[in-house]
């Protein structure tokens, strides 16, 4: 680990038909958030650069280099990958850590190791998909084919870099689908290897391309690009809004958007174990420096139990080690970037005007190692219309509002304009059954907080997205319907 901490990161080049190529656009600087030194530079993709990725995503589509490839043969190249992915997980995960300062113990298995599983499982679905006979007329034969739509273009956030590139990149290849990937400036060092590793494994030259860049630049290139068929996005809203726009004035493009959430923790006063809801409720929002898409920012407790539950909570967000995240014992890492940090405690700021009490945490701590990191923070007394009830932080604080009815526990939780997770904590099964029904979210966890896979879809409601990575529902994002109508 030491020796991995200190390699060399040489200055990155863009990834584009194969091959390492410098760009025009402007250089960007990598400081890492574990210690504020420069790490290396980044290539920034000038709208040309773009260009020159799209027309060898789209070359590589329309010779059919992958797509005409057996089923059996691209199957392989994933596993390949992601085989790969596995022998170099700790590489990879300390690369990504000094990147992004995602506490290590939880990048390991969340980036590569996730990362890893979701190719295998794509390598696994790609020859069990088929197309359909339909039962049109007894002269006809009508054929539903599946098709790939050609160019993606996938547009990643910095938080878990590897696992959500992954989420994008497997299942649009294992649809034979080229793909231009567009990393975040704060976290493009593991997804450039991936391409690295792609190609090595087997991938043809042009199936996969890396531009890096700013976001105000590369992504609205690519965004704006007529020579892509579908956007995969996970992101901040704001930037939701201006690919939809960037679609609207280009090719009319899909786009499909994974974004923010504001995601209810629910605790009632007959929650199984209090001290096991306490632990898991902390891990949930406090983990990476609260920068979990699905981080539950929101606890909503049943008034009766609201100060011991709260006592237990802080008990646990106290005893998380938060500093360097490639010391193993380190529970909660760095803030990606100062810009976060600076944003994370602008809303505590806000939630103490607006009448919030801070019970523990919210300050930014370690400043000596150059770093960027934060307490992780509790705030009381909040209510529906705060800012820290409204809007996502993205960092570690949780914001905990009282509630008497399971009535009102309902009307709390989808009090937002977002619906992407939440939880329930309650061993009344039928209130359980009614609050999964009820909460307006894509993922509604029981007696625990985060629980994920593969097979089962992640995707929002709301303002919090549409469409969905994992579990075979992902595909049909990468894939376009297509009707052969046969007279016999
Ligand atoms: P962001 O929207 O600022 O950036 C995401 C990506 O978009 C980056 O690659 C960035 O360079 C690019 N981008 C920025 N401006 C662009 C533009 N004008 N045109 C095209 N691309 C542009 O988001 P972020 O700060 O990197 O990520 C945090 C957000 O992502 C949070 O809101 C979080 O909740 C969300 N998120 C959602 C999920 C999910 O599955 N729903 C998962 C992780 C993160």
């Amino acid at each position: 680990m030491d020796k991995l901490r200190q390699l060399d990161v040489a200055p990155q080049k863009l990834f584009l038909e194969g091959s390492w190529t410098e760009g025009s656009g402007q250089t960007l600087e990598v400081a890492s958030p574990v210690d504020g030194s420069v790490l290396t530079t980044l290539a920034g993709a000038s709208a040309t650069d773009v260009e020159n990725a799209v027309a060898s995503a789209r070359r590589a589509y329309e010779d059919r280099r992958w797509a005409g490839q057996s089923p059996a043969a691209r199957k392989q190249v994933l596993h390949r990958i992601a085989d790969r992915i596995e022998a170099e997980a700790v590489e990879l995960a300390v690369l990504g850590v000094r990147d992004n300062g995602t506490e290590f113990s939880m990048a390991l298995k969340a980036e590569p190791g996730s990362a890893a599983g979701t190719f295998r499982y794509y390598a696994e679905a790609l020859d069990k998909v088929a197309g359909e006979v339909a039962p049109t007329a007894p002269d006809v034969l009508g054929l539903v084919h599946r098709m790939p739509v050609g160019v993606v273009g996938a547009i990643v956030p910095w938080n878990f870099p590897l696992m959500i590139g992954a989420w994008k990149l497997a299942p649009a290849l294992a649809m034979g689908n080229s793909v231009v990937l567009k990393p975040a400036e704060t976290a493009s060092l593991t997804l450039l290897r991936l391409a690295e590793i792609c190609s090595e494994c087997g991938l043809p030259d042009g199936v996969l391309n890396v531009v890096t860049g700013a976001g105000a630049e590369t992504g609205a290139a690519l965004a704006v690009s007529n020579g892509v068929d579908v956007l995969a996005f996970t992101g901040s809203g704001a930037t939701g809004r201006k690919l939809l726009e960037a679609s609207a004035r280009s090719n009319l493009k899909r786009c499909y958007l994974e974004l923010g959430g504001k995601s209810p923790n629910i605790v009632f006063a007959d929650a199984p174990d209090l001290a096991k809801a306490a632990k898991v409720s902390a891990a949930g929002i406090f983990r990476n420096s609260g920068q979990v898409c699905i981080a539950g920012s929101r606890l909503l407790v049943e008034a009766s139990i609201h100060d011991e539950f709260v006592e237990l909570l802080k008990a646990e967000a106290e005893s998380l080690r938060v500093g360097d995240p490639l010391d193993l014992s380190t529970r909660v890492g760095a803030v990606n970037s100062e810009e976060q940090l600076r944003r994370n405690l602008s809303f505590m700021d806000i939630a103490r005007s607006e009448g919030g009490q801070v019970v523990t945490g919210g300050a930014r701590i370690l400043e000596d190692t150059g770093g960027t990191y934060m307490s992780p923070a509790i705030v009381t007394h909040v209510a529906r219309d705060h800012a820290l009830f409204q809007r996502e932080v993205f960092g570690p604080v949780l914001a905990v509002t009282k509630f008497e009815t399971e009535a009102e526990a309902l009307s709390l939780a989808n009090g937002t304009d977002f619906g992407l997770a939440a939880a329930v904590w309650t061993e009344n099964l039928s209130r359980a059954h009614r609050m999964v029904a009820g909460i307006r979210a894509g993922v509604v966890h029981v007696n625990t907080y985060g629980g994920a896979d593969n097979t089962v879809p992640l995707g929002g409601v709301g303002q919090s997205g549409n469409g969905h990575d994992k579990s075979m529902h992902a595909l049909d994002k990468y894939t376009d319907l297509k009707t052969a109508w046969i007279q016999l």
